[in-house]
């Protein structure tokens, strides 16, 4: 198993994409994503990457064919197929990554509070339970770079279901969707030490898109294949 979350650096893209920016869909010039795409498969190690048209949905796609190339109004895909790459694009939203090391399953799925609030990190294990015969025991969740506790501010309306994941500074509301996801996952069964967290903020660190910080930008990737 391999993966990897990529940044801004070492891409093509121009202001305000630049550089590795890897979405077709932002403005962005569309030769510049692919060939950025090209450089991220180098790195991953397969040219069949499978994408995502992620709409802050819940409905997990198993890859079963090693052509697949774009997964229309899907937010998670599972598979057991080798020499493809599951992609998960963010600026923000957490990128999670997912491993069965006993049945050789990988998952990605794409958490934004949405994404959390519709539990997709637990639904997506459930599908791979349903489908590959997994069990939770097994299974390894990596979360990649996101807006964390310290820059994702929200208003009130959107807090419900994260009543206990509030912080309230200078009377401004901030959410904390990592440490609900991760309750969520431990709460299904998932062990703590399973659970890997990449402590990073897209909004504070410069290295990764924030389309909270930037608006108009790029998309890094998480990425993971056998
Ligand atoms: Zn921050």
């Amino acid at each position: 198993m391999r993966y990897i979350f990529s940044d801004r650096l070492g891409g093509v893209s121009q202001k305000p994409f630049d550089s590795l920016n890897l979405a077709l869909h932002v403005g962005d010039d569309s030769l510049h994503a692919v060939k950025n795409r090209e450089i991220f498969a180098k790195e991953i190690g397969t040219k069949n990457l499978v994408f995502m048209d992620q709409i802050h949905g819940d409905h997990i796609e198993v890859i079963k064919d090693l052509n697949t190339k774009i997964v229309l109004k899907t937010d998670a895909m599972i598979s057991n197929l080798k020499d493809i790459a599951l992609c998960v694009m963010v600026a923000d939203c957490i990128p999670i990554l997912f491993f069965d090391e006993a049945k050789n399953v990988i998952g990605v799925a794409h958490a934004g509070r949405n994404g959390v609030k519709k539990k997709i990190a637990v639904k997506t294990i459930q599908k791979m339970i349903n489908e590959f015969s997994s069990k939770t025991q097994d299974i390894k969740v990596i979360l990649g770079p996101s807006i964390q506790k310290c820059c994702y501010e929200v208003k009130k309306d959107v807090v419900s279901g994260f009543e206990d994941y509030l912080h309230v500074r200078n009377k401004t509301i901030y959410l904390d969707i990592v440490s609900k996801c991760i309750d969520d996952l431990k709460n299904f069964g998932v062990k703590s030490e399973n659970i890997e967290v990449i402590p990073v903020c897209t909004r504070c660190d410069k290295k990764y898109f924030s389309y909270r910080r930037d608006g108009s930008t790029g998309r890094f990737c998480g990425a993971i294949k056998l």
